[in-house]
């Protein structure tokens, strides 16, 4: 029977993959990845030789059904992404609803994901959260900072670098700058920082430095 496995893969550093999923990269028929190149220097690493395809946030509608197809004529098929959890903030939940509509079982492998550290070492409640991935760019941004104004729950935003400094000064404006923040840098790689503190210290904090690597935004619910 044909089986979809999520497969999770180090957010930074490499020792940080589970060893079932080093059996279901080894095992698997074939291996859909965001992006070839960054899998295949991963399997390298791993010493495992396989078949992989791209399947990423370009080709992942037009590329749905023919991978289903895929899924379905294979008896395990796994899902990587570049780094961490496939389908959290990266492809994947298309091709997971489309298995399942062909009652095609779907197994997803706990592992890395940038969130999980990030809110755990926050220091703010971890038992209720809410996850908003991206804020969007233009549309859509100020109200939805609006409505997230009241959350009472810890809130857990992923940013770019540099953006960074720009959505701090928003959270002031919409959270207030004495509202508390976790900024987690480059989690579990060399140059690993988290800056907690106020909005408005972290933001001065980074616009004084500005950032590099990769980011993730732990906001306090409103008290
Ligand atoms: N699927 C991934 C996961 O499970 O975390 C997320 C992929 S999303 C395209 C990439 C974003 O995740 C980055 O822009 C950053 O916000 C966050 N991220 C990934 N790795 C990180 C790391 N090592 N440290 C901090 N944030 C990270």
């Amino acid at each position: 029977m044909a089986k979809l496995a999520l497969v999770p893969t180090p957010i930074g550093n490499l020792e940080d993959i589970t060893l079932r999923a080093i059996r279901y990269l080894k095992e698997a028929d074939i291996i859909f990845a965001e992006d070839t190149r960054v899998t295949q220097k991963l399997l390298k690493h791993l010493g495992i030789q396989q078949k992989v395809i791209s399947f990423h946030a370009h080709n992942e509608h037009r590329f749905l059904e023919k991978s289903v197809q895929i899924v379905e004529d294979s008896e395990l098929a796994v899902l990587v992404s570049d780094a961490g959890t496939p389908a959290i903030s990266d492809p994947g939940f298309l091709l997971v609803r489309a298995c399942l509509q062909k009652n095609i079982s779907i197994e997803c492998l706990p592992g890395p994901s940038a969130l999980i550290p990030a809110i755990v070492g926050s220091g703010f409640p971890c038992d209720k959260f809410i996850f908003e991935g991206f804020l969007p760019h233009k549309k859509g941004r100020q109200t939805r900072l609006k409505e997230l104004s009241t959350e009472e729950r810890t809130i857990i935003f992923y940013e770019s670098p540099h953006k960074l400094v720009k959505t701090l000064a928003h959270f002031s404006e919409y959270f207030g700058e004495e509202r508390a923040v976790s900024v987690s840098r480059e989690l579990t790689k060399l140059f690993e920082e988290t800056k907690r503190g106020t909005i408005s210290e972290v933001l001065s904090y980074y616009t004084n430095k500005p950032p590099k690597g990769e980011i993730v935004i732990v906001v306090a619910g409103k008290k």
